[in-house]
């Protein structure tokens, strides 16, 4: 009796009262879109990584991704499910664009499982200054929506293929910036490269430092905006967390996974009682020539 149920309610036919019509409604935007559901679980994959590395405590970080290319005319015309909301900016280059974002006091470990549960889905409206939900529930955005959409309106301006911004909190990245020495520009970049040939080869552009500022605010948000124009890909927040960007999620989060190896190594090294030689300016330069790396 349930194996027929089952097979009834799989074929969504069903209009008896069975166990399972709730589920049959509950259709997601994902479903029948395989390229969508890709990058919304590699956002969910990516979360989970967060929250494994202690990164990610309580609401903490928030991921926003540019995944207009893999929207269909279907999902061009799905109402709102949302009232209109304002962005509190104008960003020109985002309209008819469409985001997945982690929503606001969401926490990673949970979106990991349940990304349609702790995000949404939403399309920028032709005024390019308010947004409204589409799909699959109305889970209001992150708080840091205006700083992520502003920097997502910059990369589409300036023709980057970057279409994914992820904001965590490193441990022992955020440690490092509570010492004036490594918020100079580059000193945290060199020692970093220089721990094992691989952070250089896999962040090429190093770590770019942004001073203290009030999180969430247009301040930072701006600072955040020249420092990925000083050609950084991802940006250190003083005594707070990184902002990466990169082509997709994973690649976000590789990027900042592959400094903090480095930032292990450099403390491993001193909690041997040593200051760690480091890489030599040759051996890095040798790198960037071999490998053809941007600096
Ligand atoms: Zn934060």
């Amino acid at each position: 009796m349930r194996a027929s149920l089952w097979q009834v309610s799989r074929t969504k036919t069903c209009r008896c009262v069975c166990p399972f019509n709730e589920k049959i409604l509950m259709t997601s935007i994902l479903e029948n879109r395989p390229a969508l559901a890709r990058a919304v679980n590699q956002v969910a994959e990516a979360a989970g990584y967060l929250w494994q590395k202690g990164w990610a405590e309580r609401n903490g970080g928030n991921i926003t991704v540019n995944i207009t290319e893999y929207v269909d005319e279907e999902m061009r015309a799905m109402p709102a499910i949302s009232d209109v909301m304002p962005i509190g900016t104008t960003l020109p280059h985002l309209k008819g664009c469409y985001f997945y974002c982690k929503g606001t006091q969401m926490r990673m470990r949970d979106l990991a499982r349940w990304p349609m549960d702790n995000g949404s889905i939403i399309r920028i409206l032709d005024d390019c200054a308010s947004y409204v939900i589409i799909a699959d529930k109305p889970v209001k955005p992150t708080s840091e929506l205006p700083s992520h959409l502003s920097v997502h309106d910059y990369l589409l301006a300036k023709g980057s293929p970057y279409r994914a911004s992820l904001h965590t909190h490193p441990i022992e990245l955020v440690a490092l910036t509570h010492n004036k020495k490594f918020m100079e520009k580059d000193v945290a970049t060199k020692i970093l490269w220089s721990m094992i040939p691989e952070t250089k080869a896999f962040c090429p552009r190093g770590l770019g430092m942004v001073s203290y500022m009030m999180p969430s605010s247009v301040e930072l948000a701006d600072a955040t905006i020249k420092a990925i124009d000083d050609d950084y890909d991802v940006v250190m927040w003083e005594k707070h967390g990184v902002f990466a960007v990169d082509t997709d999620i994973m690649s976000a989060f590789d990027q900042v996974d592959v400094l903090n190896k480095s930032a292990l190594i450099y403390i491993a090294a001193k909690n041997m009682g040593f200051v760690p030689d480091g890489m030599t300016e040759e051996q890095m330069k040798e790198l960037s020539d071999t490998f053809g790396l941007p600096k």
